[in-house]
């Protein structure tokens, strides 16, 4: 027989935003759906965040990247695809605040001393009303979080937009560092790593102004398919 009491139970119990009738546990999304995530495997680069035994790939050991380090929580796939589009292009920042905090607990252990969103360029803050980095790096320790020293100094076409060979010279001399970074140890957040290209020209500028230890902390790492 229906149960009105239990419908109305139901009702007003807050339910996942991913399947819209699970319980919503961590994060807003109910533990079934949190299983299903396409969470990154630990066998990865530690350098680079791509598929490897666990160790540092061949690329990186021949051509090292400028950063030290990569953490992504995911692999850039369904639903994560999609979820990330919804944040950045429909401002669903509810979102951004979910991925903050799975960035913040799966990165809780790691030692660093400044936190940089991946800076952006003010004409695109205006026409995107805000920068997803920052969204995302809001929910990281607030002590630590660093959004003067790094600017992005050069308007380039999106990343996205271009094929990947391309990418490196399109973000060459993007940024530009004021600050003295002697010794500092930086995590750059940011919400999607593809190349990699924006990431290893910020860190080589952070590393030009002292920097001794630059990470990649990512949302979702984009894997060759
Ligand atoms: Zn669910
Ligand atoms: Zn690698």
């Amino acid at each position: 027989m229906f149960n009105f009491a239990r419908f109305a139970d139901w009702l007003l119990r807050p339910h996942c935003l991913l399947c819209g009738t699970g319980e919503a546990e961590n994060l807003g999304i109910c533990q079934p759906c949190l299983n299903d995530l396409p969470w990154h495997s630990a066998s990865s680069c530690p350098q680079c965040g791509l598929a490897s035994n666990g160790l540092t790939c061949g690329a990186c050991l021949s051509q090292a990247p400028h950063y030290d380090a990569t953490h992504a929580v995911f692999t850039y796939a369904y639903p994560i695809d999609v979820m990330l589009q919804r944040f950045k292009y429909a401002e669903m920042l509810n979102h951004g605040h979910t991925f903050g905090q799975l960035l913040a607990q799966s990165t809780a252990n790691r030692d660093v001393d400044m936190i940089i969103p991946m800076p952006m360029h003010l004409t695109r803050i205006q026409e995107r009303g805000f920068n997803q980095a920052l969204e995302i790096a809001r929910q990281l320790d607030k002590n630590k979080l660093d959004t003067h020293s790094a600017i992005r100094q050069k308007l380039t076409p999106p990343q996205a937009s271009l094929p990947l060979k391309e990418r490196v010279k399109n973000i060459k001399g993007a940024f530009a560092v004021n600050a003295d970074l002697t010794g500092k140890r930086i995590a750059i957040v940011d919400d999607v790593m593809t190349s990699g290209a924006s990431l290893n020209e910020l860190a080589k500028a952070l590393k030009n102004a002292g920097a001794s230890h630059v990470e990649c902390w990512v949302i979702a790492r984009t894997l060759p398919r």
